[in-house]
């Protein structure tokens, strides 16, 4: 199990391997763009091949994108920029060898999920249609605040099975699922998650990311906490890890850190690769 962390690419997106080389990160997640921005540049070329080099030199592997908070498969409105930013990103996720891009699916508000599920769907075979073959679209769960998308898995599967697409992939979010219902501190907890994720297939989780809640059980809030020092706790890490499904899964820390400059440290990945079994 490789234990990463989101971290920065102010300065080129090369500079975010140094970044994780600092911290102990064996994987990364990284912006393409500033996540709150429509805004978007394509990377340079130097930077890409500067990244790619460093990547390999340090072996840190694998790499995920993360799509702009912006993005909303479920309101109409905004639905062709959500598709084009996803585009872009799939596009630069290529080109820097990433496994894919993660995102949040966004907010049904207004309408039932039965509403939306078809544009949803269609906005994601869209995606997968115009990027290319080695990168994945990889859904995030959600928290649950407000009316977010896919805070239980059975909204998941059947997106899932709507797009029926093998490029279609899962990132599991700890504090989300324990904030969204699902007791990871508790082995019914994590047995009804995995129960409910396997007719999506488990080998569909292609991230976990590992965060403590800051918020109690089935708050619904998206609020992450550093390893530990959350509802989650180490105790909590203990159970998540040693699940037998997810051993192989990348965990990617998306934490506010211990230190002045935000962010995954090394202390929080310290305590993940403590508490991994390998
Ligand atoms: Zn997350």
């Amino acid at each position: 199990m490789k234990i990463g962390g989101h971290v920065s690419t102010a300065g080129g997106l090369n500079v975010a391997i140094d970044n994780a080389v600092k911290i102990g990160a064996e994987a990364i997640q990284i912006f393409a763009s500033s996540p709150r921005s429509w805004n978007f540049s394509e990377p340079k070329e130097e930077d890409v091949s500067l990244f790619l080099e460093k990547a390999n030199k340090f072996a840190i592997s694998p790499v995920f994108l993360h799509g702009v908070y912006l993005v909303n498969l479920g309101n109409a409105v905004l639905l062709e920029k959500s598709i084009n930013s996803l585009t872009q990103h799939m596009l630069v996720a290529s080109s820097i060898h990433a496994k894919g891009v993660i995102f949040h699916c966004g907010s049904r508000k207004g309408f039932e999920f039965e509403e939306v599920l078809p544009q949803i769907a269609d906005a994601i075979k869209e995606v997968l249609r115009s990027t290319p073959d080695d990168v994945s679209l990889i859904f995030e769960n959600s928290a649950g605040m407000g009316s977010s998308i896919g805070s239980n898995f059975e909204e998941i599967e059947a997106i899932f099975s709507n797009v029926n697409n093998n490029r279609l992939g899962l990132c599991l979010d700890t504090q989300h699922c324990y904030a969204s219902g699902y007791d990871l501190t508790k082995d019914e907890g994590v047995d009804l998650l995995i129960s409910q994720i396997k007719p999506i297939g488990i080998e569909k989780i292609l991230a976990v990311h590992a965060n403590d809640s800051k918020v109690p059980f089935d708050a619904g809030v998206d609020r992450h906490e550093n390893i530990g020092e959350g509802f989650i706790g180490i105790k909590g890490f203990e159970k998540i890890m040693a699940v037998e499904e997810l051993s192989e899964v990348p965990f990617i820390l998306e934490v506010p850190g211990f230190g002045k400059v935000r962010g995954p440290d090394e202390e929080n990945v310290n305590r993940l690769k403590k508490i991994r079994l390998d």
